[in-house]
């Protein structure tokens, strides 16, 4: 089984607990205005590596994932877009009793799912926006089947890490996070709640590749702005009158 990969990164230390092996797949159906990789856009870009091939490299980090309670993620671009890829990765992954996370947006929903999650034991989940058109003005894309995934796998039981990408002026509106906040307290999966800050590292792909870029006059948020955003995320409440969730 070949997969398209954008990149590997072989001690990652913030997609998942302990050290991880992790690899980008390329490919992503959403356009986030602020995305860092647009290099991973395009589904017939990156290199194609086997199942078999990837699972030896990351093998060769076993020691350091047993040692920290890490594993491997596999990440993107958008993971879900190469589904059989992902189950054939992950279920080598079980076999070799290495911990598997899985770094998706939830917006694409392939056939084998049900399978995926059945060896995946930790799903980062960005949701980048609890308004719809909100999301789809971020993304160009609905947030239907990101909220149907966050509650798939609340059913389940399945780990989640939910990480949210603050960005003055699109995502920051504090009743929108409230609301988002409320969403996520209806939840009993989840077991951490990331801000990730907007930022400019990316910038220069995007001018690389010739891509119109919205946010050029956009900041960085300030530290106060991402605690708030964080406090209110987490903030517990039982029901949010205004969004029905
Ligand atoms: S989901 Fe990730 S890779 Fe895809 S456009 Fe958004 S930020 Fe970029």
């Amino acid at each position: 089984m070949l997969g398209r990969i954008h990149s590997v990164e072989s001690c990652g230390t913030v997609d998942g607990p302990g050290l991880r092996f992790i690899v980008f797949l390329q490919g992503c159906v959403l356009r986030c205005a602020y995305c860092h990789n647009p290099d991973t856009w395009k589904l017939n870009g990156g290199i194609e590596k086997s199942v078999e091939e990837l699972l030896e490299e990351a093998k060769g980090y076993l020691p350091y994932m047993k040692f920290s309670n890490g594993g491997v993620t596999l990440s993107g671009g958008e993971p879900l877009l190469q589904p059989d890829f992902v189950l054939e990765f992950f279920r080598k992954c079980k076999e070799a009793g290495i911990h598997t996370t899985l770094d998706t947006s939830g917006s694409v929903k392939p056939g084998n799912l049900e399978e995926i999650l059945e060896v995946t034991d930790l799903v980062l989940l960005d949701i980048k926006h609890i308004k719809e058109e909100k999301h789809k003005q971020i993304t160009g894309m609905s947030n239907n089947n990101t909220l149907n995934f966050a509650k798939l796998l609340n059913d389940k039981g399945i780990p989640v890490w939910i990480r949210h990408v603050l960005v003055p002026g699109l995502s920051n509106d504090k009743q929108d996070l409230t609301d988002l906040g409320a969403f996520l307290a209806t939840l009993s999966n989840v077991e951490k709640v990331e801000i990730l800050p907007y930022h400019k590292m990316g910038e220069y792909k995007w001018e690389q590749l010739g891509l119109t870029n919205t946010l050029i006059g956009v900041k960085p948020p300030k530290q106060e702005e991402v605690d708030e955003a964080y406090r209110l995320l987490t903030k517990k409440q039982e029901t949010c009158q205004e969004c029905g969730l």
